[in-house]
């Protein structure tokens, strides 16, 4: 639960962090755009403006004729028709118009001598060009420096608020935390509570199983009913309770240094009178002895919880194959059937509370969906993983990997 908590509050903090982002980028995008387009532009308007002057065109015939020069820009030329300049002004403005016959009021941009200069051109009736330029390094180290800044302040906003997102997904997430400790206490206290009647009612019913002769049969196959019920019941109050107690972190295991193939084959020995009833059988290979450092009484919930699984979803006359063997540093038990299996698209998720693939079943098997996720936390806290190989009509194999005695880990 703390994890989904968890999990969700960073997954809101990235949220708010990229969507900042992505608006602060499109501002400064959208900003610099603005300014270099208008900056660019009022020059460009002056430059048009010039060539758009009508006497220009005469000028190119009258070159040879001594008169002022046309522009008060930094650079201008006139070509005359055969291509040679007739008048120019500027250092380099050869080079740049050089091979450049532009169509009417055409721009470009050049770069020269570490400087950028904006040109214009335009052809003149009667054959020749006219052009003229300025000098806008000055404009574009403005406007890179402009660039630079919104850049800089996009990074320290960036940060700001992934620090912001950071807090507001604290506070938004804060009741979903209350609400679920409020609930996980309440399973706890509940839980605590049904204990007690559940355990005076199982002694009750032991009683009465005794007399069982002495009952009618009627009455005798509602004690079995109500004894099954109340067993039913005290297994999953105790599963809430482990599932509130791990939760609220006050679950805490006592490892020690076991036998687990003594504990296997304890635990298997009990169960093999349930499944029997069923006519399923059941086998071991547990040849070698196998130590591991673990809480007894969960390890033993574990192997009972995949044994009971293994049970409940088997079929008539199945059969249920557990193993154990070490390999290298690991510890390996396995928990096969030939059950009903579990499809591919379920079985990642079957190890999440309360996920029942089957939920017709839940009433006759007395499956809650809570067994799988006991399992999945009791390996955990041993740092072990679980593995499943299934397939649907032909059984399902649990593997337990734990670290052994060599591999504390
Ligand atoms: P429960 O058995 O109480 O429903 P679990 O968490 O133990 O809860 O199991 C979750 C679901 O996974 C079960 O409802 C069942 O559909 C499926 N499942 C578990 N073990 C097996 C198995 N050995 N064979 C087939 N299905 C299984």
């Amino acid at each position: 639960m703390m994890d989904l908590v968890r999990t969700t509050k960073r997954r809101l903090m990235w949220f708010f962090a990229v969507l900042t982002m992505l608006f602060l980028l499109l501002f400064v995008v959208a900003a610099y755009l603005t300014v270099s387009q208008s900056v660019m532009k009022e020059k460009e308007d002056e430059l048009m403006a010039m060539l758009s002057d009508k006497s220009l065109s005469r000028l190119i015939h009258e070159a040879e004729e001594p008169h002022e020069k046309p522009f008060n820009h930094n650079l201008f030329a006139i070509v005359g028709t055969s291509g040679n300049i007739l008048e120019k002004q500027g250092d380099g403005i050869e080079a740049m118009i050089d091979g450049w016959t532009p169509n009417i009021l055409e721009t470009k941009e050049v770069d020269q001598d570490n400087r950028e200069y904006l040109l214009a051109g335009k052809p003149v009736r009667g054959g020749g060009y006219v052009y003229s330029g300025v000098d806008v390094t000055e404009q574009k180290r403005v406007l890179n420096r402009l660039f630079m800044v919104l850049l800089i302040l996009t990074i320290l906003f960036t940060f700001a608020a992934t620090l912001l997102s950071f807090i507001m997904a604290g506070k938004a997430i804060r009741p979903i935390i209350k609400s679920a400790e409020r609930q996980r206490d309440f399973v706890n206290d509940a839980s605590h509570e049904l204990r007690t009647p559940l355990s005076i009612l199982s002694a009750g019913f032991e009683i009465l199983e005794e007399e069982k002769d002495r009952l009618s049969d009627f009455s005798r196959q509602t004690v079995d009913d109500l004894s099954g019920e109340v067993r039913r019941m005290s297994s999953l109050v105790n599963d809430l309770l482990v599932l509130a107690r791990a939760d609220s972190g006050k679950l805490v295991l006592e490892k020690k240094v076991l036998n687990l193939t003594n504990l296997v084959s304890r635990s298997v020995r009990s169960f093999s009178r349930i499944v029997e009833v069923d006519g399923i059988s059941l086998t071991t290979d547990l040849k070698e002895e196998v130590y591991l450092k673990g809480d007894e009484d969960r390890l033993q919930q574990l192997l009972y919880l995949l044994l009971d699984n293994a049970h409940k979803y088997n079929v008539q006359d199945g059969h249920v194959h557990v193993s154990l063997k070490e390999t290298g540093s690991e510890v390996i038990l396995t928990v096969e059937d030939g059950g009903i299996g579990i499809a591919q698209e379920h079985q990642d998720k079957i190890f999440e509370r309360f996920f029942r693939v089957d939920l017709s079943r839940s009433r006759t098997h007395g499956s809650n969906g809570i067994g799988l996720s006991i399992a999945a936390f009791i390996v955990e806290a041993h740092n072990g993983k679980v593995l499943l190989e299934s397939k649907v009509g032909q059984g399902s194999c649990f593997t337990v990997v734990l670290p052994g005695l060599s591999n504390e880990y």
